[in-house]
């Protein structure tokens, strides 16, 4: 056994400290990043925000409305192949730039994925998703994906510490999705001890991935969009979200009402709920390590998307960084025993 002595931080840990600006107006603030990929050698461009691949989150309806923001949506991996050639069939090509397929790693997956993309060579994103992206077998799996999609833009995860964000780079990894235990419906941190607090985990995992000419995407545990500029700040390159977009119309989740008020439930993908959905219950030997909630129903996410840009953009103006690329080189965090006021929470007229 051994302990680390050095403190990890959160969100909540910190504040970005502003700093003289010359820029005159949010307006001026470019969200947009250009991207080269290193092992696919693919270029994007668009807003490096990402809608969770959660089922009731990484929907087409989802992809319809953030792609006209130019922001990313991992679509689920639990829709048919029908579904998708439907969809694929339905939307203009330029949607499909905003598009991340996600699949497990089942020998059906890996068949499943490759029919989708002999849909549309303008599908250009994998997701290869695992709870644990430790075990040799994720690394095994990564590198046949890579193998099969040699020109694909591959996203693969979750890790929090450097050695791994590299191993996944060298294997095939174009973006290490970097997050164990924030998740506004994860409780992997309280079943099983595991986890890293997120913006440590962003900042050393940036680090590692920079050093080899890859990129990270800080997935999970924002809160807010001050979050999201935090984990920005601490130098990832893309952000993805689930609880922050979860609750609106674009869910596809369950919508019902209690005492006039209408909510939409919203769930852990390692959660009873998702389990019994989707794998027939929870197996013997596993534990559940997600939870379901039911959130306000929140309206058209277009409305929250703006909300989230515009604080973005404002972070930016206050540390003069015109444009999102040099929000990192910008941040000076500052450790804090505080954050908001809270004396009027939930008194919001
Ligand atoms: P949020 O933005 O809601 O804080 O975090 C979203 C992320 O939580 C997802 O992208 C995924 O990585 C993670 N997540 C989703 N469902 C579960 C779950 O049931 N258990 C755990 N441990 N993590 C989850």
């Amino acid at each position: 056994m051994r302990i680390e002595e050095d403190v990890k931080l959160g969100f909540k840990d910190v504040l970005i400290r502003p700093k003289r600006s010359i820029l005159k107006s949010r307006s001026q603030v470019d969200l947009t990043r250009n991207f080269s990929f290193r092992n696919s050698g693919r270029v994007w461009t668009g807003i490096p925000l990402i809608a969770a691949n959660m089922d009731t989150i990484g929907t087409f309806r989802m992809v319809q409305v953030l792609s006209s923001f130019h922001v990313l949506t991992a679509v689920h991996k639990y829709y048919s192949y029908t579904y998708w050639k439907d969809f694929v069939h339905s939307v203009p090509d330029t949607v499909l730039d905003y598009v991340i397929v996600s699949t497990g790693m089942l020998e059906e997956d890996l068949t499943k994925l490759k029919k989708i993309f002999s849909l549309s060579s303008k599908l250009q994103y994998i997701c290869i998703d695992v709870a644990n992206g430790y075990t040799e077998q994720f690394v095994s799996f990564l590198k046949r994906i890579r193998d099969s999609f040699p020109e694909k833009i591959i996203c693969a995860g979750n890790v929090v510490t450097g050695e791994m964000v590299e191993e996944l780079i060298l294997s095939g990894a174009d973006i290490v999705k970097v997050g164990i235990g924030p998740g506004s419906v994860c409780t992997t941190r309280i079943k099983t001890a595991i986890g890293y607090p997120q913006l440590s985990a962003v900042i050393e995992c940036s680090d590692a991935a920079h050093g080899l000419g890859g990129q990270i995407i800080s997935d999970g545990g924002c809160i807010v969009s001050g979050d999201i500029a935090k984990a920005f700040g601490g130098g990832a390159d893309f952000v993805m979200l689930g609880g922050m977009l979860a609750g609106h119309h674009e869910c596809e989740g369950l919508i019902f009402e209690e005492n006039k008020k209408k909510y939409m439930m919203f769930y852990g993908m390692s959660s009873k709920s998702a389990m019994d959905r989707y794998v027939g219950g929870v197996a013997g030997y596993k534990a559940v390590e997600g939870k379901s909630v039911k959130l306000l129903f929140r309206g058209s996410v277009d409305k929250t998307m703006r909300d989230i840009l515009g604080g973005l953009r404002s972070t930016c103006t206050y540390v003069g960084a015109s444009s999102l690329k040099e929000l990192t080189k910008r941040t000076t965090f500052i450790k804090v025993s505080e954050q908001e006021n809270k004396t009027f929470n939930n008194q919001e007229a």
